[in-house]
């Protein structure tokens, strides 16, 4: 037996896969009941055998990223560098997923970028219209069609361990097939092994798209969980919001309807969309109830 680190490349439920520094790869179990890792940790374990090892922790991670589930958060992936939000002009996308995404990725320090799939379609002009808010507000939109041409994209996985996440339509796999020829038949060998697909939906799976950038597949991902947030953070990590929040006239503003509230007068100007306005308290009301349920 013998101690070393490597990186966690798939996880599926409780069982690991790492990666040691000469690319051997080995089954990974935890110790105890402990399951707070996620695929793109780095972690310290002891080789137990050529095929098995134990994880012992997780050594320091730059970001972490949870799943949303029901009042909780579930760890989906460690070190990423950049969320990738998939939308498509049909089926229509949804605001409230493209917010949440834009949080978790600024809560996390994370770099956001929109990405609007399906281009070649006539009905792309509405979501462009629709995602010139965002732009207005400095989040990055690239254009692609998965089906015709992905190269739009490219340059802004370079560099970067990125995620997708979108809705189911916007065009998840399509992207992530063409990015990754072999992600396809990995994820079923694995619901195979698995014995139906029941775990998919904490499956996750790094990949390496060339020298620089690389790709944390993760199909159940479809939003993010902000329960491990602070309400009160919130209107600090939008971009309409933060210019405004420390002008309300009283320090603890909770821009509901206090008067001299710089937010809500932001709104009435036209300035910031009421429906940005409504996401934010909604999404407060369910840190606080999290909270609460805990
Ligand atoms: P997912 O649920 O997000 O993984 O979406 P899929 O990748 O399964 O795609 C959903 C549907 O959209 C499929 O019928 C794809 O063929 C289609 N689709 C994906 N990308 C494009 C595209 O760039 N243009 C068009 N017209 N259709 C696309
Ligand atoms: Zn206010």
């Amino acid at each position: 037996m013998s101690a070393t680190t490597a990186r966690i490349v798939t996880s599926y439920g409780k069982v690991y896969i790492v990666e040691l520094d000469d690319g051997r790869r080995l089954s990974a179990s935890t110790r105890g009941k402990k399951t707070d890792y996620a695929c793109g940790d780095y972690v310290a374990i002891d080789v137990i055998n050529a095929e098995q090892a134990v994880i012992n922790k997780a050594l320091e991670r730059k970001t972490l990223l949870y799943r949303s589930d029901q009042w909780k958060s579930k760890l989906i992936a460690a070190n990423v560098t950049q969320i990738v939000i998939v939308v498509a002009s049909v089926p229509s996308f949804s605001d409230e997923l493209i917010g949440r995404a834009l949080l978790a990725a600024a809560d996390a320090n994370i770099r956001a970028l929109i990405c609007l799939n399906k281009c070649d379609l006539p009905e792309s002009d509405a979501a462009r219209a629709r995602l010139a808010y965002y732009k207005q507000f400095d989040y990055p939109v690239v254009e692609i069609s998965a089906k015709q041409d992905l190269s739009p994209l490219m340059p802004w996985l370079d560099g970067q361990i990125s995620v997708l996440v979108g809705q189911s339509g916007m065009g998840k796999s399509t992207i992530t097939n063409a990015l990754i020829p072999e992600a396809n038949a990995r994820v079923n060998e694995i619901s195979l092994a698995l014995d139906s697909g029941k775990h998919t939906t904490t499956h996750a799976q790094l990949y390496k798209l060339n020298e620089t950038a690389e790709l944390i597949d993760s199909p159940g991902l479809q939003s993010f969980g902000l329960a491990h947030m602070r309400a009160e953070s919130l209107p600090h990590l939008m971009a309409d919001m933060s210019p405004h929040v420390g002008q309300c006239r009283f320090s603890n503003c909770r821009h509901r309807q206090e008067p001299g509230c710089a937010i809500l007068n932001a709104v009435a100007a036209g300035a910031i969309a009421p429906t940005r306005l409504e996401l934010m308290h909604r999404l407060q009301d369910e840190i606080q109830l999290a909270s609460t349920n805990y």
